[in-house]
C-alpha cells in the first residue's frame, strides 16, 4: 500500500496546526467555566449524591436546550437507554430493530431489558438507519395481528426501533418514524452523540417517542459519567424519574417502593458539572463547526469524501469523519497516523459481528460493512487555543 503523499503527512500537519504537539486524542473535554466553581459548591452543600438542585436545574437546562418538554437525568446513557426502551413495552422475549453501525450501549441496553436486536441497513451518507432498508425489512417481515407487529421468521414481537444519530450527524429520523408509525412500532431515538444536531430547525431526540443523551467523558459536553432521557410525554417523563430513583414512593421519612426500580439516578456532583458544561454549550458547537470546516476545505482539495451532513439537517461535528477508499487505505492511514501520536480511529466493529449478536437477524447490512471497511474519525477536540473564547 502506497500513503498517500497529499493525504497521510497532510492531514498530520493540519491536526498539529490546530491542536499541537504531544498526544492529540480523538476528544477530550473542555473545563473552561464554572466547573470548579460548581463542584466546590457542590462539597460545601454536603449535597453531592442523589439530592440536590443541581439535578433539576441540569435537567431544565438540557429540556430548554433540546426542546423536549422533559428531560430526566440517569447515571450513564446506556442506563438511560435501558429505560427508555422498557418505558416504550420492551419486554422480555421481543426484537428491537436497530443499526449495526453502532456503539455497544444501544444493544447491551436491549439485552438489559430481555430483548435482542434485529439489524436493519445503515445509509452510506448519513451512516445511520436507513428508512429505505427499514420499510423492505417491514414489509418482508413484519406481520401485524391483534394490534401487535410481530417478525413473521422468529415468531418474536418487534417491540421498538432504534435509531442512533451517528457521530452527531442526524440520521433520516422524520422518514423513520413515519414508517414505524404505520406499523404502530415505537421509536426511540439514540441521541448521545448528537447534542447540538438538527432535523431543520428541530433537535435530534424530538422525533421519537423518547430519546436518550450521553455525558461520558469522551461526548460533546461531558458530566463525567451521566445520560438523559428526553420526552415530550408527562407521563412517560414520571415513569422514567420513578424507575430510575428505585420506584421510591415520595414520603419525607418512610421507604416505600411500589415496583422494581433501578438507582439509575445521575449524583449532583455530576449534575454541577452538567450545568456548568451547558453555558459553554453554544460556544464550544460554534468552535467545533469551525474545526470541521477546516477538515472539509482540507479533504475537498485532495478529492477524499468528508462526511457532510444531509442537506437541511446541522451536525454538532462531535466526531468528523472520513471515508477512504479502501480498507488496505484505512489500515495504512490508521497506522500512520497512530504512530505519529495523532488519534484517529476506525468505526466500530459491527455488532452483528460481535459473539453475543452474530446470531441475531440481519438484512444483508451491504452499507454498513461497506463503511465499516473505509470510516474513519479525526481528533475533533474544542483546539486548546480556542479555550479563552469559552471563558469570553
Ligand atoms: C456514548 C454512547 C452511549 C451511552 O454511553 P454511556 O457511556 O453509557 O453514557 C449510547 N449510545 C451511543 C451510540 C453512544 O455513543
Amino acid at each position: 500500500m502506497v500513503e498517500r503523499a497529499a493525504l497521510f503527512q497532510p492531514m498530520v500537519d493540519l491536526v498539529r496546526s490546530m491542536y499541537g504537539g504531544g498526544f492529540i486524542p480523538l476528544h477530550r473535554p473542555a473545563f473552561e467555566g464554572n466547573e470548579r466553581q460548581y463542584l466546590v459548591d457542590c462539597i460545601d452543600s454536603n449535597f453531592v449524591s442523589s439530592v440536590g438542585a443541581r439535578v433539576v436545574e441540569f435537567e431544565q437546562q438540557i429540556a430548554a436546550f433540546t426542546g423536549a418538554n422533559f428531560a430526566v437525568a440517569t447515571v450513564n446513557g446506556t442506563a438511560a437507554l435501558h429505560v427508555a426502551l422498557e418505558l416504550v413495552g420492551v419486554k422480555h422475549g421481543d426484537e428491537v430493530i436497530t443499526q449495526t453501525l453502532t456503539f455497544i450501549a444501544t444493544c447491551n441496553a436491549m439485552s438489559y431489558a430481555g430483548a435482542r436486536p434485529v439489524f436493519v441497513d445503515v445509509d452510506r451518507d448519513t451512516m445511520g438507519l436507513s428508512p429505505d432498508a427499514l420499510r423492505r425489512f417491514l414489509a418482508e417481515h413484519a406481520e401485524v395481528r391483534d394490534g401487535q407487529v410481530y417478525n413473521k421468521g422468529t415468531g418474536r414481537r418487534l417491540a421498538a426501533c432504534l435509531p442512533m444519530h451517528t457521530f452527531g450527524h442526524p440520521c433520516r429520523i422524520e422518514q423513520i418514524v413515519a414508517i414505524c408509525e404505520e406499523y404502530g412500532i415505537a421509536v426511540v431515538e439514540d441521541a448521545a452523540e448528537s447534542l447540538g444536531s438538527y432535523v431543520g430547525a428541530r433537535h435530534t431526540g424530538t422525533f421519537g417517542k423518547l430519546a436518550t443523551l450521553s455525558f461520558n467523558g469522551n461526548k460533546v459536553i461531558t458530566t463525567g459519567g451521566g445520560g438523559m432521557v428526553i420526552t415530550d410525554d408527562e407521563a412517560l417523563a414520571k415513569r422514567a424519574k420513578h424507575l430510575t430513583t428505585t420506584a421510591k414512593v415520595p414520603h419525607p421519612y418512610e421507604f416505600v417502593h411500589d415496583e422494581i426500580g433501578y438507582n439509575y439516578r445521575m449524583p449532583n456532583l455530576n449534575a454541577a458539572l452538567g450545568c456548568a458544561q451547558m453555558e459553554l454549550l453554544s460556544k464550544m458547537l460554534e468552535i467545533k463547526a469551525e474545526v470541521a470546516q477546516r477538515y472539509r476545505e482540507f479533504f475537498a482539495g485532495i478529492g477524499t469524501r468528508f462526511v457532510e451532513p444531509l442537506p437541511g439537517t446541522t451536525a454538532n461535528y462531535w466526531l468528523n469523519a472520513i471515508v477512504l477508499d479502501s480498507e488496505e487505505e484505512r489500515d495504512a492511514f490508521l497506522q500512520y497516523t497512530n504512530s505519529r501520536e495523532v488519534m484517529t480511529r476506525p468505526v466500530w466493529r459491527l455488532m452483528s459481528r460481535l459473539p453475543m449478536f452474530q446470531h441475531c437477524q440481519h438484512d444483508g447490512l451491504e452499507n454498513s460493512r461497506w463503511l465499516e471497511a473505509r470510516v474513519v474519525n479525526l481528533p475533533s477536540s474544542v483546539p486548546e487555543s480556542d479555550f479563552p473564547r469559552l471563558r469570553a
